[in-house]
């Protein structure tokens, strides 16, 4: 179904709220949801057309959906690119990345930092079918240089990174792919379009889970990559089909009317974030604040620039604590004190999650990896929702105040 017709020139806010198929002859409002697996064809003639791609139309929820697609539109031009292809989950979005670009052979260049998962599916799974990969530490420029090689393929960079919100320099990054004759690939889940859209770095895809703030609201699983249309068409298109890591038509509806309260959600989250994130670093059972926008984050100014002059919404800090037992057991009373506040390992969502990234997200990475990552068993990970600030406040100082 083509793309609703809208005048040229845009603003991303509008587009997030506008850009979808066409309306059916019903001339709904709000962007209809196509449940249906099958699509009923005319005529055989066009049934046939339609299988060899010589005719625009579905055949199979397989290969494509309305719905998901109205959601690909608004996505794609909310992040700049030409083109989207929606998943069934941020991870199977990578998933489908790596699948579609990469062979025996091949090598990725990644940061130590990046989603635990990633790690996991890039550096052992895919390491089975001869996929070659390099960790390097996130915010070091020449151990990304020095990391790529004749046969690298993929730089994909997380920036900010969960969960301590380290940044790394996009336009940098994309200068080292290309001379490479590599791509750069940008999980842009913390910052999200609303405040920064890698291409405008030279990145060359964009990685979604749209579970988190996409969705705004905790209620789905989704992902997206958004990229050029060559890429999405020529490479990740035919594996998607074959492979079926599509996204539900539901789930797609639920993200298209997320993206449209993103950017008001966003900047409301960083603005309470940031205020969290300063009451945090006066509070004296804590020891470190780590958040993008707070002026004591190393990398602040870069974060500023690209981000739009916000720092996101999550934030951690790691309690005081003499050894890592003792920090493990004041980070849970801490998150066990909790009354309003959900302890809950998911981000994005307009109620404050809190986890304890040790033993959750990077539980599964081993001590050493843990380490080289920079989170150690005192760290509580903040993402912060829409509640008032002074109720915020009060359900983390319920534990913070009692710690001894
Ligand atoms: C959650 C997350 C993912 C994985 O997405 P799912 O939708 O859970 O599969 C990837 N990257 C980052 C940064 C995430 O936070």
């Amino acid at each position: 179904m083509a793309q609703r017709k809208l005048p040229e020139g845009l603003h991303p806010q509008t587009l997030a709220v506008r850009q979808a198929v066409q309306r059916s002859q019903y001339g709904e409002n709000s962007e209809a949801l196509y449940l249906t697996s099958g699509y009923v064809q005319s005529s055989a003639e066009s049934q046939a057309l339609r299988f060899a791609g010589e005719e625009e139309g579905d055949t199979y929820g397989r290969s494509g959906n309305p719905t998901v697609r109205s959601m690909e539109q608004r996505l794609a031009a909310m992040e700049g690119t030409q083109a989207c292809m929606a998943t069934s989950s941020g991870m199977s979005a990578i998933m489908l990345m790596c699948f579609s670009l990469l062979k025996a052979g091949d090598h990725v260049v990644f940061s130590q930092s990046m989603f635990g998962s990633t790690i996991k599916l890039i550096g052992s799974e895919f390491a089975r079918f001869g996929v070659e990969s390099t960790i390097v530490p996130q915010t070091d420029l020449d151990a990304w240089r020095t990391a790529v090689r004749p046969n690298t393929r993929l730089l994909f960079a997380e920036t900010p990174t969960n969960p301590l919100g380290e940044v790394c320099d996009m336009a940098a990054l994309a200068e080292i792919a290309h001379q490479a004759n590599a791509l750069l690939a940008v999980d842009n889940c913390f910052a999200t379009p609303a405040l920064q859209r890698p291409v405008d770095y030279g990145a060359d895809i964009v990685m979604h889970s749209g579970t988190k703030y996409l969705d705004g609201q905790g209620r789905v699983m989704a992902g997206a990559l958004c990229a050029s249309e060559q890429l999405v068409i020529e490479k990740f298109l035919p594996v998607q089909k074959n492979s079926g890591m599509v996204l539900s038509p539901f789930n797609a509806w639920v993200v298209l009317k997320g993206l449209e309260t993103l950017d008001l959600r966003m900047r409301a989250q960083s603005a309470l974030a940031l205020q969290v994130a300063q009451w945090l670093e006066q509070q004296p059972a804590v020891a470190r604040v780590y958040y993008p926008g707070l002026a004591s984050h190393p990398q602040h100014a870069l974060a500023m620039r690209q981000m739009n002059g916000l720092g996101g919404a999550v934030l951690s800090f790691d309690v005081k604590a003499g050894n890592p037992e003792q920090a493990r057991a004041r980070a849970f009373h801490v998150l066990d004190a909790l009354q309003v506040l959900s302890l809950c390992t998911n981000l994005g969502d307009t109620k404050s999650l809190l986890t304890h990234p040790a033993s959750t997200s990077h539980g599964k990475l081993s001590e050493a990896q843990r380490q080289a990552a920079g989170i150690g068993q005192g760290l509580v990970r903040l993402a912060v929702g829409l509640e008032h600030i002074d109720d915020i406040k009060a359900d983390l100082l319920r534990g913070l105040s009692t710690l001894t």
